[in-house]
Parts: C-alpha cells; sequence; structure tokens
C-alpha cells in the first residue's frame, strides 16, 4: 500500500482495478432518533441534513441525483465505476417495500458496482437484514453504523439513543450473513480522556468487521451542539494532538481493516470549530508524516481480545 494504512481508495482500486467513485445519495428517509420513535432532537452533533451534507437532494430522483453528483465528481475523477452511498438519515428506516425498491432501482443504475447503507444498529430487523443478504450476494455492499463511542456517559451526552449490546447484536447478526460493515467513531467527544478513545478504537478493532470511519468532532452551527458548546466550552484538541491521536488509532487497528476516513468533513459555511479541519489535505499529510516518523503502520500495536 502506498499509505501506511488500508484506505479505501486502494481497497476498492484492488477489488475494481480501477478508481471507483461514490456517489452519495439521498434515500428520503428520517431517523427514529428525530421522529419520536427513540427519541425527538437527534444526536447532538447530527444537523439539519442528517449528518449527510454533501448527500443529493431528495427533491428529485435517483438519477437526477446521480447526474448531479458525477457532474460534481468528475471535475476530481475521470471513472466510470461507482457506488451508491445512502448517507444521510437512517437509511434502512421504512417499509421493506421501499428498502427494495430503492436498492435495487440503485444498483440498477448504468455503473453501479455497489451500494453502500449507513444506518444505526436499532434499525436492523430480520426482514431487513434478509433483504441485505440477498443483496449482498448481488452488489458489492457494505452498512455503515454510527456507534461514535462506546462510553455509556459519552452516549448518553451524544442522545445516540440505543445502548452498546445493540451495536454488538448488529455486528453479529451483519457478520453471519458476511455483510461488510463499517463503524463510525468520534474522536474528541468532550469528557473522554485519550485512553477512552483508543479504548472505543481497540472495541471496533475486535469486532473483525470490514471497515472503520474515524471522525473529529467538529461543531456545526445548525446543531445542538453548537449551542452546548456556546454554554459549556470545553476544550478541542489541535490539529497537532489530533494527529498524534489518529496515528495512534491507526496502529491498533487490524492491518486488513479498511480505514475510509481519518478525519472530519463540516460544511465550510456551517463549521465553527475546529478550523483546520477544513484543511484535510493538510491532515493527511502530516498524518503520513507521523506516521513515518514513528517507522509505524497500521496494525503495529494491535491488541487481541480487548
Ligand atoms: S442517528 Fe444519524 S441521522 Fe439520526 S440523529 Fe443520529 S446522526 Fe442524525
Amino acid at each position: 500500500m502506498s499509505k501506511r494504512y488500508n484506505t479505501l481508495n486502494e481497497e476498492l482500486r484492488r477489488e475494481f482495478g480501477g478508481k471507483v467513485m461514490k456517489l452519495s445519495l439521498d434515500g428520503g428517509f428520517t431517523c427514529p432518533n428525530r421522529d419520536g420513535k427513540v427519541g425527538t432532537k437527534g444526536c447532538i452533533f447530527c444537523s439539519e441534513e442528517g449528518s449527510g451534507e454533501f448527500a443529493g437532494s431528495r427533491l428529485v430522483s435517483l438519477e437526477e441525483q446521480v447526474k448531479e453528483q458525477k457532474k460534481l465528481l468528475s471535475k476530481k475523477w475521470d471513472t466510470d465505476k461507482y457506488i451508491i452511498y445512502f448517507q444521510n438519515f437512517t437509511n434502512t428506516y421504512g417499509t421493506i417495500e421501499k428498502l427494495k425498491r430503492l436498492y435495487y432501482d440503485a444498483i440498477d443504475i448504468e455503473g453501479v458496482v455497489g451500494l453502500a447503507i449507513a444506518t444505526r444498529p436499532d434499525c436492523l430487523g430480520e426482514e431487513t437484514l434478509e433483504l441485505l443478504s440477498k443483496l449482498n450476494k448481488e452488489t458489492y455492499l457494505w452498512v455503515e453504523l454510527g456507534l461514535q463511542t462506546i462510553h455509556e456517559k459519552s452516549a448518553r451526552f451524544i442522545r445516540r439513543g440505543y445502548p452498546l449490546f445493540i451495536y454488538d447484536e448488529a455486528i453479529k447478526n451483519l457478520k453471519d450473513r458476511n455483510i461488510k460493515v463499517v463503524t463510525h467513531i468520534i474522536l474528541g467527544l468532550p469528557d473522554e480522556s485519550k485512553e477512552e478513545m483508543l479504548d472505543t478504537v481497540k472495541y471496533v478493532g475486535n469486532t473483525n468487521t470490514w471497515g472503520i470511519k474515524l471522525h473529529s468532532l467538529y461543531i456545526q452551527r445548525d446543531t445542538d451542539l453548537f449551542d452546548y458548546y456556546m454554554k459549556n466550552p470545553f476544550s478541542i484538541m489541535s490539529r497537532e494532538e489530533y494527529i498524534v491521536l489518529v496515528a495512534d488509532a491507526i496502529e491498533l487497528l487490524p492491518k486488513d481493516m479498511v480505514i475510509h476516513r481519518v478525519t472530519g468533513d463540516g460544511k465550510k459555511e456551517l463549521l465553527y470549530e475546529p478550523k483546520w479541519t477544513l484543511d484535510k489535505l493538510r491532515v493527511l499529510s502530516m498524518l503520513d508524516k507521523e506516521l513515518k516518523l514513528r517507522n509505524s503502520h497500521q496494525g503495529k500495536n494491535k491488541i487481541e481480545n480487548f
């Protein structure tokens, strides 16, 4: 690998023999943590767009969204292979008929080689799992779960709305069906020590699932986290502190786990803090330098059975 960690880009190149572009689409869902089934306010960091700022618009058809996204991204990448990513809100929260239609419509679009579905672990009932299992045999599928932290105090603070064992059950159910899983975690939640953050990393590493997304906590103006921060400012990691933490995290992860993301991705117009997250390339290059300086790589400090 050209990086010292296993990136999604390289994984997809290996799998498909060339660049694959991810197109973020809006499947028209809401979330049980917003509509009252689990909660009404949503996760504290969740924006009005359901944590999917770069997705297409739900007001237009899937084909139209694909067209728009391709246009946007084609300036950057020249490829005819795509993965449809249902990113914002909870993309398994609907009737089985809706899910079936949406997923199959998506994989039928020309050039689509796979499907990524972001959801909550408490929205994976038996019927949905069976549908995903069938899809998994027909396309390159992965399911993304927003865990964020293994610590109960932080789960309460972020208003995640489900306990850790629900995540464990979802992992088991998806693994039993050979479905690839990507877990999202947030580094930098207030009141979490570095050790606690790395405990979450180790926990996810030990699920032996396919992938992970590391997000740096960022505060967007259109979130409750912003209001909280205004009243109770908490310390935010500097870029340098974050780089050291992510390098430590990468060393702890299994070496074949696919690292989809190593930093946050807020919207420039809405981002309040930390501003350094806007310069993603700088974060990536500083991380490369840090790992090189340590002569280190993914999996170097992997601990079994945390
Ligand atoms: S589960 Fe996702 S969509 Fe729902 S409130 Fe939390 S971050 Fe937002």
